[in-house]
């Protein structure tokens, strides 16, 4: 069994970098309606509590793509999982991720969805690992930049443990 050996981002600190990530949404997008895509699974609790504090009409749907799992190479090769049920054509979309790694899942994605014509595609993530970019990407909106360690939490699993956790820790392997 793997163990948290570190908290690095408490709930408290979560909480305020949602509030604050919410504002700077809620003020770029003044009076628009935005259409919200959160990447299963793991950013699940990040989209619920990100956007009940963002005050505008807001729609949500969901999608899953497969990510290179418990080996730390990324094939770069993406397969949708689930779709999304609703279109996106002319709407404001904002993709939610929990974390951006090697950044291949992202493009991939963008890359999809930009083919369906949304009115404009921002990029969302909680977290953010710099330092194992594989390719050019414009993020939008980053709570946190951490360093290349293996985290869990708020969401984020090992293998499908610790999602409940409140807090960003990291395990020992
Ligand atoms: P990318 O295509 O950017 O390399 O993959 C991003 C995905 O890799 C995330 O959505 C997540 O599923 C997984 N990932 C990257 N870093 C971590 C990490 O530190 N912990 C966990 N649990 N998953 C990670």
């Amino acid at each position: 069994m793997h163990k948290i050996t570190e908290v690095l981002i408490s709930e408290s600190e979560l909480m305020e970098k949602v509030e604050e990530m919410a504002k700077a949404i809620e003020n770029d997008y003044k009076g628009e309606d935005i259409f919200i895509i959160g990447v299963l699974k793991g950013a699940c609790v990040f989209v619920s509590d990100l956007m009940r504090k963002i005050n505008l009409n807001v729609e949500l749907d969901f999608m899953s793509v497969s990510s290179y799992g418990k080996s730390t190479k990324s094939s770069g090769v993406v397969k949708i999982l689930k779709d999304l049920d609703l279109e996106i054509e002319n709407k404001h979309v904002i993709i939610v991720e929990d974390i951006i790694d090697t950044g291949l899942t992202l493009k991939y994605l963008t890359e999809n969805l930009r083919s369906r014509n949304p009115k404009s595609l921002k990029v969302c993530t909680l977290l953010d690992k710099p330092d194992r970019r594989k390719c050019h990407l414009d993020v939008d909106y980053i709570g946190f930049t951490i360093p290349d360690r293996f985290i869990v939490g708020y969401g984020i699993d090992c293998a499908e443990m610790y999602r409940n956790l409140p807090f960003i820790g990291i395990v020992s392997e």
